[in-house]
């Protein structure tokens, strides 16, 4: 299967090229150049499927011959190993037509591992097949670095590097990260924000040198293998009620838009979907942009539901690529000319093709309390705020109750202790492997917000 970019004019790509690969040369993010749907009767047949057995079904889709299937399948099965629920992703009912899809079984809580676990096994073996070595380096501010520092731990062919603002993670996410103990893993807690660790970040990657001499690597939501990852539990909620037969609507709590990306891919591979309903926070520019058809930037505000406190949105230029029937030329202007002005406007087919396509609203800390309040109250589950943020929107976005609404749990109650303890009066518990966080040994180097002494440390490690 060949790649090409959205911006139109970087070499098309294989997918093992793409995985390695991140951003495109000319700015943009690579997409398959073809999508194949599954028939109804292949989707019938993914009825008695294990979940590693859908995953491997529905990533083959998007992989050439390069890597063997064999090989795909021990990567996959290994991958879902760590999970902690024999369902992997299981489904728990909340409401009449309502249902959480729990995607916090794995090791780091959240739904990034999904992806991640894959993605550090996959990289592993492309890397060893050429004999290459790479360091991969991200800022956090907790889900995406701990779930990438799991996913990476003793992997031989790359060293991780993970940069977070020191004293601005909570406990839980910092200790994940921190009590790794192989030797390939790099935690530099940073004596500023989660913005100075961001734009450290960004001056290694435009270092040309020091980039190419250490071989760096992002593993943030635009690589596509990690999109992939995401669509297979699309398919595996839906299949549990009731799919093809029945189609199903989803709620995903959204922050770069890779998640629900994958719910879009999902449906242009064929699956049943009713609505996809955009879930966000106060940072609310996608809902915004369904509401006016205007994609305007503005302040990040600080919320319950810090994962998802995001103004620009990367992946959202993949669907833009599909609302501009991949004409690479129109989405190269509109991103240079929303670079330039921090507003787009989209163009009235576009824009109705947005609205017949997705639905969305934004959800205030309010109403996510009230959501994690009541739900505990009706059913004794505890939601985190960002779960929370997906229930409250699907609530008020739902057109119909005739298709089950799917809302994406996307982290442990136990992440984000204060604010469920806040809304629900109660202290979410660690789950039974996890009861050590609090005593393993931590390893962590301090570093000012200064990119050379970033750049001096990692060239004596690497
Ligand atoms: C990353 C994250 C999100 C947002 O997902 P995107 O793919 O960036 O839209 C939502 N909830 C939690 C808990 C997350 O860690």
């Amino acid at each position: 299967m060949n790649y090409i970019s959205t911006r139109g004019t970087a070499p098309n790509l294989s997918f093992e090229e793409v995985v390695l690969a991140g951003l495109a040369s000319d700015g943009g993010l690579y997409v398959p150049e073809h999508f194949q749907e599954f028939s109804m009767a292949e989707i019938d047949a993914m009825q008695s499927m294990s979940y590693p057995e859908l995953a491997f079904t529905v990533i083959s889709r998007f992989i050439d011959t390069s890597i063997k299937p064999d090989v795909l399948k021990d990567i996959i099965i290994e991958a879902y190993k760590p999970f902690r629920h024999t369902a992997i992703a299981p489904l728990k009912q909340v409401e009449a037509h309502s249902f959480i899809l729990e995607l916090f079984h794995g090791p780091t809580l959240a739904f990034k591992d999904f992806a991640m676990q894959f993605l550090g096994r996959l990289m592993d073996h492309i890397l060893d097949k050429r004999s290459r070595k790479v360091v991969i380096v991200g800022a956090t501010s907790g889900d995406t670095g701990s779930a990438a520092i799991a996913a990476f731990q003793g992997r031989k062919n790359a060293d991780i590097y993970i940069l977070h603002p020191k004293g601005r993670v909570s406990d839980v996410q910092r200790r994940q990260m921190t009590s790794a103990a192989e030797q390939n893993v790099h935690n530099i807690a940073i004596d500023g924000t989660f913005d100075d660790c961001q734009d450290i970040v960004k001056g290694l990657f435009s270092d040309q040198e020091f980039r190419s001499k250490h071989h760096l690597t992002a593993v943030n939501s635009i690589n596509w293998a990690r999109i992939v990852a995401q669509t297979v539990y699309y398919f595996y909620s839906a299949l549990a009620l009731g799919a093809p037969a029945k189609n199903v609507s989803f709620s995903v709590p959204t922050g770069n838009f890779g998640d629900i990306y994958a719910g879009h891919i999902a449906r242009r591979l064929g699956l049943g979907i009713d609505q996809l309903i955009i879930a966000s926070n106060s940072n609310d520019i996608l809902p915004r942009c369904l509401l006016t058809g205007t994609y305007t930037m503005e302040e990040v505000v600080p919320t319950l539901s810090p994962s998802m406190d995001i103004q620009i949105s990367s992946n959202f230029e993949r669907l833009l690529f599909d609302l501009y029937d991949c004409d690479g030329v129109a989405i190269t202007n509109m991103m240079t000319k929303f670079r330039a002005e921090k507003k787009l406007t989209l163009s009235p087919l576009a824009w109705n093709r947005f609205k017949a396509e997705f639905s969305g609203c934004s959800i205030s800390d309010e109403d996510t309390k009230r959501t994690i309040a009541t739900t505990f109250n009706t059913t004794g589950e505890l939601l985190d705020p960002h779960t929370a943020v997906g229930l409250a929107a699907g609530q008020r976005c739902r057109r119909k109750t005739s298709a089950p609404l799917i809302v994406l749990g996307t982290a442990h109650p136990a992440k984000f202790p204060a604010a469920v303890r806040a809304a629900a009066g109660i202290m979410p518990e660690l789950p039974p492997h996890m009861k050590d966080l609090f005593t393993r040994k931590e390893r962590c180097d301090e570093l000012p917000a200064d990119l050379e002494k970033v750049k001096e440390f990692i060239n004596a490690r690497s």
